[in-house]
């Protein structure tokens, strides 16, 4: 399809295309809109890279074999900019839409199109004892805290890739890690679980969910019941939940699943025209920085085409 030409009447706008989010989804989104020919602005609330960015093996992720999460986002940002993003580090705090177009007021812009790559938060447990040892034996990256724990026995909470793939790193430096998964069938690929059921020093508690964290200056014990009610004190010095994600959406009232995350169509448009959602922050995302760069594409073109 041709793009259609702008309109006349359409608004004077800063940029045709302001992409919120500079994790993968929203690098790969602005870089295809740059290079598609539109004005585009990039915009990034501090953590540049995003989920991906504290990983330190990358898997799944063609070409990508003893790549960091660092190196990639390098890599990505540098295309970036080579294709002629404007990035603006900053957060964008409100969104709203007028006519034709889109305006970031506190950030002094406004664009045709917006797509938002605000991607996710990990979530917590919410149990007593988490938020007083965040920091402190709690943690949720594995690659930068795995090392304060060498030679101790720590335990990840999860059952998805992410779990899998930071208690594998864990092996490599504490005696024990002990996987808390809720049910008995882990939802991540069987690459991870064979990997972790062949090795001597990775126990596995199923059916199992944490009630409290235990610990004054650190993480002394952590208390478990399995679905049967049966209780366990399990002694650990650190505990790393990777229990899934919670989309950041709270930019817009654009219609939302039951988990928060935006819905799209097949172009990747919310029910607000000109509004895009990618990546973790939008309904159905496969998980993997793969479907991030792919949705950052998709979503790019579409934009492109409707200007
Ligand atoms: C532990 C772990 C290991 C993983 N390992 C792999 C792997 O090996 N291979 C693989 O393919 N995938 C892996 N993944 C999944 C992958 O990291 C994610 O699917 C992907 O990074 C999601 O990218 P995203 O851009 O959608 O969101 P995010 O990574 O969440 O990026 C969103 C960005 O938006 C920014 N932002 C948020 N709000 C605002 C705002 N208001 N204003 C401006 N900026 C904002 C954030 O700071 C962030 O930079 C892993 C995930 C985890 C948690």
């Amino acid at each position: 399809m041709a793009p259609t030409p702008r309109s006349s009447r359409a608004p004077r706008t800063t940029h045709q295309v302001a992409v919120i989010g500079a994790g993968i989804a929203g690098m790969a989104a602005a870089t295809e809109a740059a290079r598609c020919g539109l004005k585009t602005a990039l915009f990034d609330d501090g953590l540049l890279g995003g989920l991906i960015i504290n990983v330190n093996a990358i898997h799944g992720h063609p070409g990508a074999i003893d790549t960091t999460g660092a190196d990639l986002v390098n890599t990505m940002l540098g295309e970036a900019l080579e294709a002629g993003v404007d990035y603006q580090p900053g957060a964008v705090s409100e969104l709203t839409a007028a006519n034709d177009h889109w305006s970031l007021p506190a950030n002094s812009v406004t664009a045709r199109r917006v797509i938002l790559a605000t991607g996710a938060d990990l979530r917590t447990l919410g149990v007593p004892g988490e938020e007083q040892l965040t920091g402190r034996g709690v943690s949720q990256c594995a690659y930068c805290d795995g090392g304060l724990y060498k030679g101790k026995d720590v335990a990840v909470v999860g059952g998805g890739d992410g779990a899998f793939q930071e208690a594998l790193h864990l092996t490599e430096l504490c005696a024990s890690v002990t996987m808390i998964l809720r049910s008995q069938k882990p939802r991540a690929r069987p690459v991870f679980v064979r990997q972790a059921a062949d090795l001597s020093n990775m126990h596995f508690r199923w059916n199992t969910e944490v009630q409290e964290i235990i610990g004054t200056d650190g993480v002394d014990t952590v208390r478990l019941i399995d679905s049967g009610g049966k209780e366990e004190t399990l002694p650990i010095a650190a505990i790393f939940p990777f229990i899934g994600l919670t989309p950041k959406t709270a930019l817009t009232n654009a219609s939302k699943d039951d988990a928060g995350a935006l819905i799209i169509d097949s172009h990747l448009q919310t029910d607000q025209p000109g509004l895009y959602a990618i990546g973790a922050t939008r309904a159905g995302y496969g998980g993997q920085i793969a479907h991030a760069i792919a949705d950052g594409k998709v979503a790019a073109q579409a934009a492109w085409r409707s200007i």
